[in-house]
C-alpha cells in the first residue's frame, strides 16, 4: 500500500533509536532477555519533588487548554532557567513551550526551511535532524569529524560546507551520539566562521547541558554576534528523567518564536497542562537536586569505557557528557563471525541483538557508519553484563 502513502512519508526513514527501542521491545515480549542499551533514556525515576506537583496540578484541576506556547509562569520560569544556567536573557515572548525537544526543533525547522535550503549537520548527528531538514524539503550537508578529534568539526571544515543556499547548522553539544562537548573556545571559533555569513541561524541543541562530566557547557546564544540568530532548545526530558513527560521549549528571537507558536497552533496545540505545571517546579529546581543522576552516569560513563577498551577492535574515546558512548567497530567489517556476515554497522548491530541479546543503534543512522552507539542509561549491573555477553559473543 506504500504507493497510496505521499512521497513525504515514503522517503522518510524510520527513527532507528525507537525502532531499536521497539524491536528489543518485541524480543523481551517472545521470551528473550534482552539488555536495552539503544534508547536514550535514564533509567531514574522523575524526582518526587517534581512528582508532586504534578498531583497538585491535577487535584487543583489543571485540565483545559493552555497557551499555544505555555503557561505564562512556566515561560517565565524557564527564562529564569536560561539566564541562571546559560546566562541567555530571554522574555517570556521568546519563549515556546512544545512536545518535547523533538516538537520543538521541528518547529523551528519548519519555520525556517525552504525546500532546497541546505542545512549543515555536524556529524555525528541525532537521528531525527537529518528526518526533519528532509521533511522540510531542505538539503542537510554533512560535515565530518573524527574519533581522533572527540567528534568534533573544524572551523575549517564548517567554513568548506557553507554555500550561498546554507540556511541553518543544527549544533548540538553535549553531543548525541558521542557525547561529545564542544568548549567555549571552540564555540567562539565555529561563531567566527558564521559570523561572515549572516543567512545562516544556529539551531543549538543543549537537551543535554546538565550531564556533563568535566566542565559546564557553554551555549552557542552567549556569543553577542550569535544571539540574534540563535535558536536554544532544550528540555526536561534528560536531566529530570521526564522522557514520557514531553516537555520542551526554545529560547529564540521574537519573530521565530511567534512563527513556532502559529505552526504549533495548526498542529498540536499547547503541550499537556499538568506536564507543564510540574515542569515550573522543575526548571526552577537548583541543579543540585539532580546531581545524584549525573554522578551515577558519570560512575557508568568510566565502567563502560574501561570495558570496552578491553574487547579487541573496539575503538573508544571518552566521552565528557550525555550518557552514550560511540565506539569505532569498523574493524569488523568484512569479517565472518559465529556464521554471520558484518559488512557494516547495521550488521554489527544486529549482530550484538542475535548473538549477545543486547540492543545497540548502527552509527549509520547517526551518519556515521563505522561506529555503533551504545546507551548506558542503565544499572551498572547490566552494563557489566552486556558487556561481557558482547565479548563472547564476539569470542
Ligand atoms: N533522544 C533519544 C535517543 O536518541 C530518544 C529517542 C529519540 O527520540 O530518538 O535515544
Amino acid at each position: 500500500m506504500s504507493n497510496l502513502l505521499s512521497d513525504r512519508i515514503n522517503s522518510l526513514p524510520t527513527s532507528q533509536t525507537l525502532a531499536m527501542a521497539a524491536k528489543a521491545r518485541e524480543l523481551r515480549a517472545e521470551g528473550k532477555d534482552i539488555i536495552g542499551l539503544s534508547l536514550g533514556e535514564p533509567d531514574f525515576n522523575t524526582p518526587d519533588f517534581i512528582k508532586d506537583a504534578a498531583i497538585e496540578a491535577v487535584n487543583q484541576n489543571y485540565n483545559s487548554y493552555t497557551p499555544v506556547d505555555g503557561y505564562l509562569e512556566l515561560k517565565e520560569a524557564i527564562c529564569t532557567k536560561f539566564k541562571r544556567d546559560n546566562n541567555l536573557d530571554y522574555k517570556p515572548n521568546q519563549i515556546v513551550v512544545s512536545t518535547g525537544a523533538k516538537q520543538s526543533i521541528a518547529n523551528v525547522a519548519q519555520v525556517l526551511l525552504n525546500p532546497g535550503d541546505e542545512v549543515i549537520l555536524p556529524t555525528p548527528y541525532w537521528v531525527s535532524y537529518s528526518a526533519i531538514a528532509t521533511l522540510c524539503e531542505a538539503k542537510f550537508v554533512e560535515v565530518q569529524s573524527t574519533i581522533e578529534n572527540d567528534f568534533k568539526i573544524t572551523p575549517d571544515q564548517l567554513a568548506a560546507a557553507i554555500t550561498p543556499k546554507t540556511k541553518m547548522i543544527f549544533f548540538n553539544s553535549p553531543n548525541n551520539p558521542s557525547g561529545t562537548i564542544y568548549s567555549e573556545e571552540e564555540y567562539r571559533a565555529l561563531a567566527e566562521v558564521l559570523e561572515k555569513h549572516p543567512q545562516i541561524y544556529v539551531l543549538s541543541d543543549e537537551i543535554y547541558e546538565h550531564i556533563n562530566y568535566d566542565a559546564k557547557p557553554f551555549s552557542f546564544g552567549c556569543i553577542e554576534s550569535m544571539y540574534d540568530r540563535t535558536i536554544t532548545v532544550n528540555g526536561l526530558a534528560k536531566a529530570f528523567a521526564m522522557t514520557g513527560w514531553r516537555i520542551g521549549y526554545i529560547g529564540a528571537p521574537e519573530w521565530i518564536a511567534k512563527a513556532c507558536t502559529k505552526m504549533q497552533g495548526q498542529v498540536t496545540s499547547g503541550t499537556n497542562c499538568i506536564a507543564q505545571r510540574a515542569a515550573i517546579t522543575a526548571v526552577l529546581a537548583p541543579v543540585e537536586n539532580i546531581q545524584y543522576m549525573v554522578d551515577e552516569f558519570r560512575t557508568r560513563r568510566d565502567i563502560i569505557v574501561g570495558l570496552l577498551k578491553d574487547i579487541d577492535g573496539f575503538k573508544v574515546n571518552i566521552p565528557t557528557g550525555a550518557f552514550y558512548v560511540f565506539p569505532d567497530i569498523s574493524s569488523y567489517f568484512g569479517k565472518t563471525i559465529q556464521g554471520v556476515t558484518i559488512s557494516n554497522a547495521s550488521d554489527f548491530a544486529l549482530f550484538l541483538l542475535e548473538k549477545a541479546n543486547v540492543a545497540t543503534v548502527t552509527g549509520e543512522a547517526f551518519g556515521f557508519p563505522n561506529c555503533i552507539r551504545i546507551s548506558y542509561a542503565a544499572s551498572e549491573e547490566q552494563i557489566r553484563e552486556a558487556i561481557s555477553r558482547i565479548k563472547t559473543a564476539l569470542g
